[in-house]
């Protein structure tokens, strides 16, 4: 690593901003005109540079392409009626691609290189940043393995990027979901905790058999016995029975997610109770049964949270009733008031990018 950071910015000559409809933006499908490159070379990081937006160019005997040695991390950037920029909690998505690659044997990537980098990137971009309302510009931090050979052993090249693109409102609606007794997303020792991208890969022919049956999603149980609740898709998920709110404790299986933290925190400071606990499959069924289960949803930086309408398992769907004063809805207000600036930011989650 270089001793001092300077951020060279090369500019696009060709914005195609004028050609995107800002009022009607798909999730995570167009870029912004720049991107942030980092290469690692000689054991070292060099400098990161501010690039326009362009394909990427590799030997067809890179690491990547053979042993998915790479990782990534999912974050936002928010406007608010004052035009300013926020983040929400950028250093624990920093802290997090570095557990990740630690997991993958990717060399560490280092802080000021994140956040100045990131920084200068989102100056550029600013005109990106939608402002309609719930939109924002998603941010794709990644780094893959360049080096070249078909030995399985990591590589000794890596690129740091981060790509952005501006997204609409999640209107997911409620989704169906099915509860997995015969795939697992990770394993005891396993990656499950890293954003790996070869966990999303191994997701989707399951996903896809549940799609099939009908349901939109999986729930991901433990690997050894399939008894225990562990993810939602890609989201973390939290079970209303009654009036408490439960979530599955993190572990080498289950990925620490920033949303799932900051709910809970949320949650506490609303005089909600919640619980970190083991939640097994049946106590999920038999809440279902006798009525106690009142609210599940997905919880994510993408969806923010994502409620689930009901579940099917061993051949039988639940249905979830719909109630009033939900859970979803307050949690996601109140979180989506800080990323955004419209209230006070007692937990200190907010960064303003200047
Ligand atoms: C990214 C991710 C989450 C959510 O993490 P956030 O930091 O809240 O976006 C949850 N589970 C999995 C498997 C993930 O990849």
């Amino acid at each position: 690593m270089a001793e001092t950071l300077t951020i060279k910015v090369e500019k696009t000559q060709q914005s195609k901003i004028n050609s995107i409809d800002f009022n009607n933006l798909p999730f995570g499908q167009i870029c912004t005109d720049h991107m942030l490159v980092c290469d690692y070379i000689d054991g070292a990081w060099q400098q990161p540079t501010v690039v326009p937006y362009q394909n990427i160019s590799l030997d067809p005997a890179a690491k990547i392409f053979h042993y998915g040695q790479s990782v990534f991390e999912g974050m936002k950037a928010y406007k608010d009626q004052d035009e300013k920029v926020w983040l929400f909690r950028p250093l624990d998505n920093y802290n997090r691609i570095n557990i990740s690659a630690k997991r993958l044997a990717i060399p560490e990537f280092p802080e000021n290189y994140f956040m100045e980098g990131l920084k200068t990137l989102l100056q550029v971009d600013k005109d990106w940043i939608p402002t309609t309302e719930g939109s924002s510009l998603y941010i794709r931090p990644f780094v893959f393995a360049t080096g070249v050979g078909f030995h399985a052993s990591p590589s000794s090249n890596y690129k740091f990027v981060i790509a952005c693109s501006p997204s609409g409102a999640y209107f997911g609606g409620k989704v169906k979901v099915l509860i997995e007794q015969t795939y697992s997303r990770s394993a005891n020792g396993g990656v499950g905790y890293a954003k790996a991208g070869g966990n999303y890969a191994g997701q989707f022919y399951p996903t896809q058999l549940a799609i099939d049956k009908g349901y939109q999603q999986v729930i991901w149980t433990d690997d050894t016995t399939h008894e225990f609740i562990e993810e939602a898709g890609a989201m973390n998920i939290f079970i209303r029975i009654n009036d408490t709110l439960i979530t599955a404790p993190t572990s080498d299986r289950i990925l620490d997610g920033i949303t799932r933290k900051s709910i809970i925190a949320i949650a506490e400071d609303s005089g909600i109770n919640v619980e970190v606990r083991k939640i097994s499959v049946k106590e999920l069924v038999e809440s279902a049964k006798n009525g106690s289960l009142k609210e599940m949803f997905g919880a994510g930086t993408a969806a923010v949270i994502s409620p689930i309408a009901g579940f099917g398992f061993d051949g039988t769907d639940y249905d979830i009733p719909e109630i009033e004063d939900r859970y979803a809805p307050l949690l996601k207000k109140k979180i989506t008031d800080i990323q955004y600036n419209r209230a006070s930011d007692k937990f200190g989650w907010r960064f303003e990018v200047k």
